[in-house]
């Protein structure tokens, strides 16, 4: 591998529970650190785990000081546990991967090659996954519905298994809210991006740590993170509705008028005024949806740019530029 061992690629690994995956791990990513001529950084994050784990982190950590672990007060979710290992990273890039091997680690030699030739992230695109039908199906339709939906191109069939160069990760580490859904964020930030894929393997040892209500959770996180569909649906409805109730009301009033034998005393009135609140209704709340909407994107606080680089020599302008894409 090119690269003069002065630049440092930092490993960012979740950890919940996975005793029978650790020393395999190491292993195989201490084969493909010794490939790397880079300075190596792995970082490893237990979020939580109530098995072995910790301990087998710790006697890893006493005797290769590559290994940094950030041991989490409780189980904060994989989202939040890589979080913690971006914002502890110092590598020229940050490679972040499962610690089941689900992510095999010799991908990323693959992902280093990439960000050599001058892509800034690399993401690991499964071609295929040996995981249960139930998960496919699910994660089908996820990416199906996200794509559609996203004010952002999030890339399927993709997780975190990525690499990310210094001043993405820099970018990222600025969103700093409260549901993540890191993917999305990544394609947020932009930079030049590219994908190489890979077979997903089965996980090694243990089982997933991501039961179907985290499966939901992270998904909703992904949907209402980056869309406001959900919000536009509601006026979307109102307006359709307010239309049928024109034609309701015109139906109504033609029954009063032309056929007054068929229609019960008072009957015009309250079908008049149902379907009229009705509509009326869902506009008001289409309205104070858009309202949320606004109050959403403000409160998530996110940049509102992100700067690849500035040429010219306007060094000070620069450094403004920055720091109010962090305010
Ligand atoms: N993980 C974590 N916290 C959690 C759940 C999972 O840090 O609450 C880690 C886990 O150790 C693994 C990665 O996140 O390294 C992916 O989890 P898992 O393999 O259980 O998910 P799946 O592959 O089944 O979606
Ligand atoms: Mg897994």
């Amino acid at each position: 591998m090119s690269g003069d061992g002065s630049r440092n690629v930092t490993f960012v690994l979740p950890i919940y529970n996975e005793e029978g995956n650790i020393p395999r791990l190491y292993e195989r990513l201490d084969a493909v650190a010794s490939v790397l001529n880079y300075g190596v950084e792995m970082i490893f994050i237990n979020d939580g785990s109530t098995d072995n784990s910790l301990n087998l982190l710790t006697a890893l950590q006493d005797r290769d000081q590559r290994v940094t672990i950030i041991d989490l007060a409780r189980n904060f979710g994989h989202q939040l546990a890589v979080t913690a290992g971006l914002d502890a990273s110092t590598g020229d890039a940050v490679i972040v991967l499962d610690s089941d091997m689900q992510d095999p680690p010799e991908i990323c030699l693959e992902l280093v090659k990439r960000w050599e030739a001058g892509y800034d992230v690399v993401y690991a695109q499964r071609r295929t996954r040996k995981d249960t039908a139930f998960k496919k199906w699910t994660a089908a339709a996820f990416y199906r519905l996200l794509g559609r939906v996203a004010d952002v191109d999030i890339p399927p069939n993709t997780g975190d298994f990525r690499l990310m160069d210094r001043r993405v990760v820099d970018e990222v580490n600025k969103y700093r809210e409260h549901d993540r859904f890191l993917r999305g964020m990544v394609s947020h930030v932009g930079f030049k991006q590219v994908a190489v894929q890979f077979d997903r393997d089965e996980r090694f040892a243990g089982t997933s740590g991501y039961p179907l209500r985290k499966m939901f959770k992270l998904a909703a996180a992904g949907i209402l993170g980056f869309s406001t569909f959900p919000l536009t649906l509601i006026s979307r409805v109102g307006f359709g509705v307010a239309a049928l109730s024109i034609c309701g009301v015109l139906y109504a009033m033609y029954m009063k008028i032309f056929v007054p034998a068929a229609v019960v005393e008072g009957w015009t009135f309250i079908v008049i005024s149902i379907l009229f609140m009705g509509g009326l209704q869902l506009i008001m709340l289409g309205i104070l949806g858009g309202y949320i909407g606004r109050i959403y994107t403000e409160v998530q606080d996110r940049p509102l740019y992100s700067v690849r680089e500035i040429r010219g020599n306007a060094a000070r302008t620069s450094r403004r530029v920055e720091q109010a894409s962090e305010l």
